[in-house]
């Protein structure tokens, strides 16, 4: 069966045609700038890759330019054969712990959440009315990252704030990345060949999150209402004590947009390091011996060991650590520095085993006492899943 996996920002449309259950990728690509001038879009089939400048005036145009490229490139013959497309939307809210088919009840839904993700969810609206238009034959199914943090109980996603905002104004966490640390879940219950266990994984990228996972129920998850919380990441600081914010607001005079923009846009690895946001920059800058790329990773690792050991003591143990997304898969020094920092708990990391990239991996000593992996993740594949299970 042919499932199209779709993820819309308010100017791009990333997709992969995936053929299920062999899981394999027929196609895939993104369009970027929808909307905007000098739009393009790139597609890569057979491991060549095509890219083309053309006008993108909306979402719509780029579903019907896919659906063009996928006939002529014969990876269809017919739209019929695209049975399922599976939508990536960010914000789920209290609603969905599950994906879901989508009717008019579920956008509405989509749409009243958008104040919790204005840059998200109503681009993936977007994304959904265009491809039910352009494939009104196919059934279009909504993938939630918040959905497999609902599992979460309500101690451990309230904040401590005035009771009545939970309701009010929907403050409470939500998490993020779900479908990534489904993925991973999922996975290692394959490498275990048990899904009743205790994992912690660690979903470090641009953006970072760590979930506590038993039984393959998300326990508890660092991110927060927004993604910016928990650890420190590329240009997000993460947990703050939050009267910081009024505080310099008030001796800057900054507006609550020019704020926030501050905490997810310049600081975290960003913020400290004063040169970038990316991880292979500051690895660049260690080994220059530059003091603030120094400082900003021993701040960013001490983050990450803290939202672990915090895990281990919720969970009670561990039965493995995993690490994925860009930094997790590709950082070998980041991942031996959170495990060599995990020591206490009888964490050794194995240093030949951990020298790879991008690859599923078992990265400790046999005698460690909780194994730690690497796995790419796939949300792509996650969201097609998914939308194939619920097309079956
Ligand atoms: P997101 O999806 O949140 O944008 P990714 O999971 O794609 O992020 O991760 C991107 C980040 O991964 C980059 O910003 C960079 O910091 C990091 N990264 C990618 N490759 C490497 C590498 N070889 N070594 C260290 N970090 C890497």
């Amino acid at each position: 069966m042919k499932i199209l996996s779709v993820n819309c920002g308010s100017s791009s449309l990333k997709f992969q045609l995936f053929e299920l259950p062999e899981e394999k990728v027929l196609i895939s690509g993104v369009f970027e700038r929808i909307g905007i001038d000098n739009s393009f879009y790139t597609i890569k089939i057979n491991d060549e890759k095509i890219k083309k400048e053309i006008e993108l005036k909306n979402h719509k145009q780029a579903f019907e330019i896919l659906t063009k490229e996928l006939i002529e490139n014969h990876t269809i013959e017919n739209l019929e054969e695209i049975k399922g497309i599976g939508h990536r939307i960010v914000q789920g809210g209290s609603y969905f712990d599950k994906s879901v088919i989508v009717n008019d009840e579920v956008i509405e839904k989509i749409e009243e959440l958008s104040s919790l993700a204005p840059l998200h969810n109503p681009a993936a609206i977007t994304g959904i009315k265009a491809s039910q238009e352009v494939m009104p034959n196919a059934i279009q199914t909504a993938v939630f990252d918040t959905a497999f943090h609902q599992t979460m109980k309500e101690d451990v996603y309230l904040y401590a704030l005035p009771y009545e905002w939970a309701s009010k104004y929907k403050v409470r966490r939500y998490g993020a990345h779900g479908t990534s640390h489904k993925y991973l879940t999922l996975k290692m219950a394959e490498i275990l060949k048990n899904a009743n266990t205790k994992l912690i994984t660690c979903h470090i990228g641009n953006g970072a999150s760590i979930s506590a996972i038993k039984n393959s129920k998300c326990v508890d998850t660092s991110m927060g209402l927004t993604p910016n919380a928990g650890l420190i990441m590329g240009s997000r600081c993460g947990d703050i004590d939050a009267t910081i914010v009024t505080y310099i607001m008030e001796k800057e005079n900054f507006t609550a947009e020019e704020m926030d923009n501050i905490l997810n846009k310049k600081s975290g690895l960003l913020g400290i390091s004063g040169i970038s946001s990316d991880s292979r920059d500051i690895e660049e800058g260690i080994k220059n011996g530059n003091e603030r790329c120094i400082l900003a990773n021993k701040m960013y690792v001490r983050r990450i060991i803290d939202y672990i050991a915090k895990y281990y003591v919720e969970l009670e143990g561990a039965d493995a650590i995993i690490f994925t997304a860009g930094v997790g898969e590709n950082s070998i020094s980041l991942r031996k520095e959170v495990m060599d920092g995990l020591k206490i708990l009888g964490v050794e990391c194995d240093d030949e085993k951990n020298n790879i990239r991008g690859k599923i991996a078992l990265i400790t000593k046999e005698t460690s006492k909780i194994p730690c992996y690497v796995i790419p993740t796939n949300e792509e594949l996650m969201i097609a899943l998914d939308t194939y299970n619920l097309v079956k």
